[in-house]
């Protein structure tokens, strides 16, 4: 079955055609010194609360780009309140009217493109192409979700049972559910979470990342300018550990999606199990330590680029990048010169230029965990290629691409979100050692392998415990509805989002027999 049919992806912008770019660039350039002012939206109506936290460029320490008013306990109480009142209703919304608003944020989400471009970039620190196609993931998921419960959310399904009774099964939503997100992909997962829910009859009260709270609030707002009520939709910025944590444990959650490390799924999950009233479940998608294996019947040229693609793209700031590339030992010296020359060529620098391949990361105390780790790995590992900063680099959180040479992935112990890769050497007799060291760490996110050796690829696929493969290509840049994503293990508890099953995890299926 083709899932999905009566929908398409979003097609974005070509910016090979010089006036399309120039036009689109025109756009943007109008918001590039734009203050924002959010704060806490609950029931339509946006709240100034007591705290606030200044907004600054990832990559221009002294521009600020707005405030953040944060929840306090006040605010996450009346959100509850009310979220809490509009279930009912929202859930006995016909999936029509549900879905009619989530294709008009879609469309919403096309029309200000450019303010979205430029506040992802500003406020996340992200190059304006990446900012392009997280707006189009955004509209993808606005969409793709909108078809999916259409189908199943539609008419229940009739089934068989003995004469003079009738059966039926069908999908409801949960309750309140709560949807704490990351900063690395503002819009698009934030979105992501938050209109699976609404779409399965979940109301929501959404938690987004301390650091791109100005990104999730003109989404709700746009949001509640598709038609989504004002009591159905809030949003609470604010510190993950106080606000997020009285969210999870109050017994009137339904539920909660969570994407972001695998240390705060293991606390979120603990809160879960230790709270009164209902056992409710725990969406998580978390890190991972992915890993890229090349075999001598490789093509060097085309591993070099995806490498490079998958290992610093987006600043390594993907949960989807590849962190350890394994080369068979009797390819592994051209891969490494072919990689040392790629590295060369990578523009680090203002996020804004055309031309720049990888912006800053996130914020100072991920430069600051990101150099440690890079510190260390100079003293143990052998340093194979760094690439320079740029001048335009002086003011922002920069990293410079750098991989090493390491013995082992056991050296490594955990997720390391930035653009350091390690490479490790083997020889073909020790394939399965390695495979049974990868699946030794617990993640199990994406896997890349690159072979012109179709068996291999297979035998090597299914030793592995990971949610994406990826065969003779990059590993990062998951479609919606072509490539649903999502890990197992440390990685997370198995949702594929942007697929046709993500739904089911924000709904509970019921029956209802009749006797006739
Ligand atoms: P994080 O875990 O620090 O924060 C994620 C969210 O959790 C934030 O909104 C934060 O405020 C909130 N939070 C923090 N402590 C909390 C608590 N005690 N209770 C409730 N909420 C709490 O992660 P991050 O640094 O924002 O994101 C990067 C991580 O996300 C990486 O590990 C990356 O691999 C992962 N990620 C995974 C996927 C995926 O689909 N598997 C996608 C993107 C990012």
């Amino acid at each position: 079955a083709i899932f999905g049919s009566e929908r398409v992806n979003s097609s974005g912008i070509n910016i090979d055609i010089e006036h399309e770019w120039a036009s689109f660039s025109g756009g943007v350039q109008r918001y590039m010194t734009r203050q924002w002012k959010k704060g806490p939206i609950i029931g339509g109506q946006p709240h100034e609360a007591t705290a606030v936290a200044k907004v600054v460029s990832p990559y221009r320490r002294q521009e600020t780009v707005g405030a953040v008013h944060w929840a306090g306990n006040a605010e996450v109480e009346m959100a509850l309140d009310k979220a809490t009142h509009a279930f009912n209703r929202w859930n006995r919304t016909d999936v029509n009217e549900r879905t009619a608003c989530l294709e008009q944020l879609a469309d919403l989400l096309e029309i200000h493109r450019d303010e979205l471009v430029a506040l992802c970039h500003r406020e996340a620190g992200k190059t304006i192409h990446d900012a392009i196609d997280e707006i189009r993931e955004a509209v993808d998921f606005c969409r793709y979700y909108a078809v999916q419960a259409r189908e199943k959310f539609g008419a229940p399904m009739v089934m068989t049972g003995p004469t003079g009774e009738s059966n039926e099964l069908y999908l409801s939503g949960r309750g309140v559910f709560v949807c704490i997100s990351p900063w690395n992909f503002p819009l698009a997962i934030f979105l992501g979470q938050v209109t699976a829910a609404l779409a399965a009859g979940n109301t929501v009260i959404a938690k987004p990342a301390e650091q791109t709270g100005l990104v999730a609030a003109r989404a709700t707002e746009l949001m509640l300018e598709a038609g989504v009520p004002g009591d159905v939709i809030h949003l609470l910025p604010g510190d993950g550990a106080t606000v997020g944590s009285h969210l999870v444990a109050d017994p009137r959650v339904a539920g909660v999606a969570f994407t972001g490390s695998t240390e705060t799924a293991r606390l979120i999950n603990q809160t879960l199990a230790n709270r009164q009233g209902a056992i409710v479940p725990l969406i998580a998608e978390t890190g991972g330590m992915n890993t890229m294996l090349v075999d001598s019947t490789a093509l060097p040229e085309q591993v070099v680029q995806d490498v490079i693609h998958s290992a610093f793209g987006s600043a390594g700031q993907r949960c989807s990048a590849l962190r350890v590339l394994y080369i068979q030992d009797d390819v592994a010296e051209r891969v490494i010169q072919l990689l040392k020359g790629a590295m060369k060529e990578l523009l680090v620098g203002d996020p804004a230029h055309h031309e720049t391949d990888i912006g800053p990361v996130i914020d100072a105390d991920a430069l600051a965990g990101l150099e440690r780790h890079v510190a260390k790995m100079k003293k143990e590992a052998r340093l194979i290629a760094e690439t320079p900063l740029s001048d335009d680099c002086a003011d922002g959180y920069f990293v410079a691409p750098v991989a090493f040479e390491i013995n082992s992935i056991s050296q490594l112990e955990r997720e390391q979100f930035g653009p350091i890769l390690h490479v490790i050497r083997y020889k073909a007799s020790e394939l399965d050692r390695i495979l049974d060291d990868i699946n030794d760490t617990g993640y199990g996110l994406t896997l890349g392998v690159h072979t012109r050796n179709e068996a291999s690829a297979c035998y090597i696929e299914e030793r592995l415990k990971v949610g994406n493969a990826y065969i003779n290509r990059n590993q990062i840049g998951a479609v919606v509805g072509v490539q649903p994503f999502g890990g197992q293990g440390l990685s997370g508890t198995g949702p594929k989002a942007g697929g046709p099953h993500y739904l089911y995890r924000f709904a509970t299926e019921r029956t209802r027999t009749v006797n006739t």
